[in-house]
């Protein structure tokens, strides 16, 4: 029996490169926009891991469907973690990418170099519609530069600066960045969870 799964992201980018990595699954996926599903989940979770579970299970129970949800952010260690799960809001509701670096490059005035260690985290929870639920983790370390390179990605990537790649994230070309980031390698375990729970 073929599986839908139901991607739980109205970001068009993220369905599609969710949809590329589960391509070779015997499932059908689809997402919030396509299934009409207007429910919205608030993000109350003190850790990524609460949020992307408190996610999957909503949806998988609202709508009787597989769920795939996740949460992700910036850590940044001389903040003590901050923004963390509160990153996509750090410079308030309505406010652009360069409003929210512009605002942790203040924040962090004055603090040198080498304490200017963060990590991008990411975590993919898994539901079934009978409560099942797993997660899949990745994190990608990191120094925030004192201004902003590149021009790809989005979010924090032009203040993300890793010092193997010699550029910051905004400066990888995409598939780079998939290849390294937080967002892939979670997904890409949550892909090989989701293949076990499909054979289970
Ligand atoms: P969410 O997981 O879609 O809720 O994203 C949380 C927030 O974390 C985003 O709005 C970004 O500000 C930040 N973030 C998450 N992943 C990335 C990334 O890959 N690059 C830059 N910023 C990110």
């Amino acid at each position: 029996m073929t599986h839908k799964l139901l991607i739980a992201t109205h970001n068009p980018g993220k369905v599609r490169e969710y949809r590329d990595l589960l391509a070779d699954l015997p499932i059908e996926v689809t997402c919030l926009d396509a299934e009409g599903i207007a429910l919205e989940v608030d993000e109350t979770g003190a850790t990524f891991a609460e949020n992307a579970q408190q996610k999957a299970v909503t949806y998988a129970r609202e709508t009787g469907l597989w769920t795939w949800a996740d949460d992700s952010g910036l850590e940044v260690d001389a903040l003590g973690g901050a923004p963390g799960v509160h990153s996509a809001r750090y410079a308030g509701p309505d406010a652009s990418d360069a409003e929210r670096y512009r605002k942790l490059l203040d924040a962090l005035t004055g603090v040198p170099w080498n304490r200017r260690t963060a990590r991008f985290r990411c975590v993919v929870a898994l539901a079934t519609p009978h409560g099942e639920v797993r997660t899949a983790a990745g994190a990608c370390e990191g120094i925030i530069a004192f201004g902003p390179a590149g021009e790809h990605g989005f979010g924090y990537d032009p203040v993300f600066y890793m010092p193997e790649h010699a550029a910051t994230m905004a400066q990888l070309p995409p598939e780079t960045k998939n290849r390294i980031s937080h967002r892939g390698q979670a997904a890409r375990a949550a892909a090989e969870l989701l293949r076990e729970m499909l054979e289970a």
